[in-house]
């Protein structure tokens, strides 16, 4: 499948809130009608028309008669009554028995049609929960967020008053991001021949002036941050670790990504901004290394396509995968190259894979490697700092907030209004404390 197909595929949050249509995308106020039609067998999708739900029936089909016949079993839908951890429960509960029922796992868009299904935000019943007449009543602003009746609204009202703007950001971010269809938001070819950096300006808004950028609306401003955010992020950490001197005669720069993921992936185009700032850079080597990436390249890396003027001066942007753990992949002298920087966006290491990162921390530290790690929150970042001091990291500026985080607010499936933002704090670690 391509990326476009993917991207057509992949299911809007208010899509997933059952207040857009399924198939086309639109709200009923969007689509003129008085309300969307729910597919009487799952309860779970809606439509604008007999159309859209037709149209939809090929991909739903499979997914709907599992939804019906997980929905029939009674003893799988005990009654949360407002108890997030046992809705979490039932949930991953749910995940397994469809799972089971599909022979098959589940695509991200079933899963997150589980995670992020509607339901209401006092007591917890679902939409699918709910018998006709009865049904939830969406935010008529944010059209994301539901209570099953009036009564529920009146509790909750208030704590979602502050964060109703916040869930529109959200929307207004993923529609703009579905519109580019895979393009990069930032395409800047140009450079600052004054060759001005470093220090970085100080922070997006004199960033975007800096580079010439055109003026941008607001959702789409925030989409940019959030594909500049992994390069402005490193630029960052390299201006602590290098001198200016060093980074003018910078004529490769290698970066190692590491716990590399989808995100990692989705964020190369994007790179090529390191390249942009550091108009000296010949060679920038891009190295992704971690258990989640689909397959190994050759150590030499691919090339990847550049801006017509940096293939005119005949720059090169190389990526090389390494499927495997980072201290595994060190350990192999055809594929290992040092890094001028390691790299660890959004780790999570406190609780993700902490038994791969331990070994990974303390072999960057032993080869004294330079190292930036974000985090998605500050309650994480507060305790990805201390597992790293746990592993004797010595620190160079610990837990700040990242001025080059994404301003996208993402959303928590498993807590209730919890927002997160991509490299949202960030920390500096090199060589062992003692
Ligand atoms: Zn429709
Ligand atoms: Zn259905
Ligand atoms: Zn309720
Ligand atoms: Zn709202
Ligand atoms: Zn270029």
């Amino acid at each position: 499948m391509s990326k476009v197909e993917e991207l057509h595929k992949r299911k809007s949050k208010l899509q997933i809130a059952g207040t857009a249509c399924s198939n086309c995308r639109k709200t009923s106020k969007e689509a003129g009608v008085k309300i969307l039609l729910r597919c009487t067998r799952c309860r779970m999708s809606y439509y604008c028309s007999k159309n859209c739900q037709k149209a939809d029936f090929p991909g739903h089909k499979q997914f709907c008669q599992a939804l019906c016949e997980l929905s029939a079993k009674e003893e799988a839908w005990k009654l949360c009554d407002g108890d997030e951890t046992e809705w979490n429960k039932r949930v991953i509960e749910h995940m397994h028995l469809l799972d089971e029922a599909l022979d098959r796992p589940l695509t991200d868009y079933e899963k997150n049609s589980l995670l992020y299904q509607p339901k209401c935000q006092v007591c917890l019943i679902s939409a699918v929960e709910l018998k006709s007449p009865q049904k939830l009543i969406p935010c008529l602003s944010c059209m994301i967020i539901s209570c099953c009746s009036e009564a529920h609204w009146k509790i909750h009202r208030p704590k979602h008053q502050k964060l109703c703007q916040t869930y529109k950001n959200m929307i207004e971010c993923e529609n703009v991001i579905y519109k580019l269809m895979g393009e990069t938001a930032w395409a800047q070819e140009e450079w600052d021949e004054s060759r001005t950096f470093p220090p970085l300006p100080k922070d997006w808004q004199t960033y975007f002036e800096w580079r010439n950028a055109p003026k941008f609306s607001e959702s789409f401003l925030s989409v940019v941050t959030n594909s500049l955010s992994p390069p402005l992020t490193i630029l960052a950490a390299i201006e602590r670790f290098y001198t200016r001197d060093e980074l003018h005669a910078l004529d490769e720069l290698i970066i190692h990504l590491i716990g590399a993921s989808q995100y990692e992936i989705m964020s190369l185009s994007s790179f090529e901004e390191i390249m942009h700032v550091l108009p000296n850079v010949k060679v920038l080597r891009l190295i992704l290394v971690g258990l989640e990436l689909p397959n190994k390249t050759t150590p030499a890396g691919i090339s990847m396509k550049c801006c017509s003027r940096c293939e005119k001066e005949n720059r090169k942007r190389i990526c090389a995968l390494f499927p495997t753990s980072y201290h595994e992949h060190a350990e192999q002298p055809d594929d290992y190259i040092k890094p001028h920087i390691a790299v660890g966006f959004n780790t999570g290491l406190y609780e993700t894979d902490t038994e791969h990162w331990e070994p990974t921390v303390k072999y960057l530290l032993d080869k004294d490697t330079p190292c930036v790690f974000t985090s998605y929150s500050k309650e994480e970042a507060a305790q990805d700092l201390q597992a790293l001091k746990d592993w004797g990291a010595k620190i160079i500026s610990g837990n700040k907030e990242n001025k080059w985080k994404s301003i996208v607010p993402l959303i928590e499936p498993q807590v209730l209004d919890k927002f997160f933002y991509n490299n949202y704090y960030r920390t500096l670690f090199r060589g062992n404390a003692s």
